[in-house]
C-alpha cells in the first residue's frame, strides 16, 4: 500500500459489508491506500411526492446500525469509513480531490435515484479518475446471466428454470486482508443518531417478528442461527406462510437489502447445510426465493423507470381511486377486514410484515379498495426496515395487475384469514392489545 500512487475509494451504498465483496477485495489488491465513503443524505430521510418520509424511522435505526457495524468491521482491516451528510455530491466531490483518489470502486445501480446520486459526482470529477462498477447483489451474475438470456421473461417460471438448468452460483470474492495502520486516516468519523436524522428514539414493540439489529454479523448471527442452531431451515417450506414470531421464515431480507449480507453468502451456507444436515424441498425452497429476489431485481432492469408508472410494465390502465381517508383507513387498520387491519397495525409499529400479510394487505389496497398501488408502494418503502426498490415496487406491481403475475389474481381475505389465521392468534395479537 502507498499513499504516493493516490487513493482507491469505496463508495458504500446498498452494499454494506466487508465480506464477498469485489469492490472492496479489488481495491485492497490496488496496492494503493484505501478509503470508503458513506453518506446519510438527508434527502434519504424527506417526504416524498406521496406524503410519506422515503426512509422511516425502522428503517433509519437499522441503517444507523448497519454502517456502524461496517465502520467496526473495516476498522478492523485498518480502513477509515468517511461518514457524511450532505444533500448532494460536494462533499464527496471535494474529498476525491483533495485525497488524491485514483479509483472509486461502486456496485452498479439502474434506478432512477441512485443514478442520479452517482451522475451527481461522477459527471463532475477528473476523467482521469478510475470508475469500476461490480454487481454485488445477485445470486446469478448478470453477466453470466446475458450469455444465456437475451432477453428476460416476463413470466417468473421460465427465468427460474432457465437459471437452474445454464448458470451457476459464482464463489464467494476473497475475505479481505487487513492493511497496515497508516493506512487510516487520522479523522475518525462519527455515525449520525435516530435523533440527528429527524426521528425520536423508541423502544422495540414486544411483539415484533424481526427484533433484529443492523449490520453484517448480526446477519451472519441470524444465518448460523437459522441454519446451524435451530435447523429451522430444514422446515422452511412449511413453516414460510407464518404470521407470528421470528422463525416461520428466515428474515434475512432486510440485511440483504442494505447489502450487510450477500444472497451467495446464504446460498452457499444452504449448499453446506444440504451436505452436512438435510437437502430436502425446504432448502431448495429458500433457493427459490431468493431467484425471485433476483428476478424483481433484472425485471426493474429491463423496465427501468416504469416500475414506478401506474401502468406498471403491462401498460395496463385503469380507474385509481386517490381517496385520503381510504388510505388513512388503510395505514391506520380501520378497514372492514381485521386481518388486514391487523397486518397494517404490525408493520406501523414494528417495520415488519410477514410475506402473507404484504400479498393480503396490498392485493386489499389495489384491487379491492382500488386505490392507486403506487401510494401502497411508497408507504412500504418508508416503513419496511428490507425495503428494496426492485423486490417493492416488482410486487407490488404484481399484486396489483400491471406486473408480472399472468394469472391476476385478487386475494380472497377472508379465505386467507382462515386458512393462515385459523385461531385468531395472529389478528387477536395486534387487534386487541
Ligand atoms: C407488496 C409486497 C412488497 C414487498 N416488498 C419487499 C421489499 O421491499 N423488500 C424485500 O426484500 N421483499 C419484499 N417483498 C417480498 C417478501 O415479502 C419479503 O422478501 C419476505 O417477506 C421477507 O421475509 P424473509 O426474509 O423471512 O423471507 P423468506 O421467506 O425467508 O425468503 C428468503 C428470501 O427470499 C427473498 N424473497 C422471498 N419472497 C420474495 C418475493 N416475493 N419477492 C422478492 N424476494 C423474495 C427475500 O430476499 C427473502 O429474504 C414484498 C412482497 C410483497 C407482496
Amino acid at each position: 500500500m502507498s499513499s504516493s500512487l493516490g487513493v482507491s475509494l469505496v463508495w458504500y451504498r446498498n452494499d454494506l459489508r466487508i465480506r464477498d465483496h469485489q469492490g472492496l477485495s479489488k481495491a485492497i489488491d490496488s496496492n494503493r491506500q484505501v478509503v470508503a465513503y458513506f453518506n446519510f443524505n438527508p434527502n434519504l430521510f424527506k417526504e416524498l411526492n406521496m406524503g410519506f418520509k422515503k426512509t422511516g424511522i425502522y428503517r433509519s435505526k437499522f441503517m444507523i446500525e448497519s454502517v456502524n457495524d461496517l465502520q467496526l468491521e473495516l476498522d478492523k482491516l485498518n480502513i477509515s469509513l468517511i461518514i457524511d451528510n450532505c444533500p448532494d455530491g460536494q462533499n464527496l466531490i471535494k474529498k476525491i480531490k483533495k485525497l488524491n483518489v485514483k479509483e472509486i470502486f461502486i456496485q452498479r445501480e439502474w434506478t432512477r435515484d441512485e443514478i442520479n446520486e452517482e451522475k451527481e459526482v461522477l459527471n463532475k470529477i477528473d476523467s482521469n479518475v478510475k470508475v469500476n462498477y461490480s454487481f454485488e447483489q445477485f445470486l446469478y451474475h448478470p453477466n453470466d446471466l446475458k450469455k444465456k438470456i437475451d432477453d428476460i421473461p416476463n413470466v417468473f417460471t421460465l427465468f427460474r428454470k432457465k437459471c437452474e438448468k445454464d448458470l451457476k452460483v459464482r464463489s464467494l470474492a476473497d475475505n479481505p486482508h487487513r492493511l497496515e495502520s497508516k493506512n487510516r486516516l487520522s479523522e475518525k468519523y462519527k455515525i449520525p443518531s435516530l435523533n440527528d436524522l429527524g426521528f425520536k428514539e423508541f423502544k422495540l414493540d414486544k411483539r415484533s417478528a424481526f427484533p433484529f439489529k443492523g449490520g453484517g454479523k448480526s446477519g451472519i448471527e441470524r444465518i448460523n442461527n437459522y441454519l446451524w442452531e435451530t435447523k429451522k431451515l430444514s422446515v422452511y417450506k412449511h413453516t414460510r406462510n407464518g404470521l407470528i414470531g421470528i422463525d416461520y421464515s428466515s428474515k434475512f431480507s432486510s440485511w440483504l437489502a442494505n447489502g450487510s449480507v450477500s444472497p451467495k453468502m446464504i446460498y452457499w451456507e444452504i449448499k453446506k447445510y444440504e451436505n452436512k444436515v438435510i437437502k430436502n424441498q425446504s432448502t431448495y425452497w429458500l433457493v427459490f426465493e431468493l431467484i425471485w429476489r433476483d428476478y424483481f431485481k433484472y425485471i426493474s432492469m429491463k423496465y427501468r423507470d416504469k416500475i414506478f408508472s401506474i401502468e406498471g410494465i403491462l401498460n395496463r390502465k385503469y380507474n385509481w381511486d386517490k381517496s385520503k381517508t381510504k388510505v388513512y383507513e388503510w395505514i391506520n387498520g380501520k378497514t372492514k377486514e381485521p386481518f388486514v387491519n391487523s397486518n397494517m397495525l404490525e408493520i406501523k409499529n414494528t417495520g415488519w410484515m410477514s410475506n402473507r400479510g404484504r400479498q393480503n394487505v396490498a392485493s386489499y389496497f389495489a384491487k379491492e379498495l382500488k386505490l392507486d398501488w403506487r401510494i401502497g408502494a411508497s408507504y412500504f418503502e418508508s416503513m419496511l426496515i428490507d425495503y428494496d426498490v426492485h423486490s417493492n415496487y416488482g410486487n407490488w406491481m404484481y399484486v396489483s395487475g400491471v406486473g408480472n403475475d399472468p394469472r391476476d389474481r385478487k386475494f380472497n381475505i377472508k379465505w386467507q384469514s382462515e386458512k393462515y389465521d385459523p385461531n385468531m392468534k395472529f389478528q387477536n395479537l395486534w387487534l386487541n392489545e
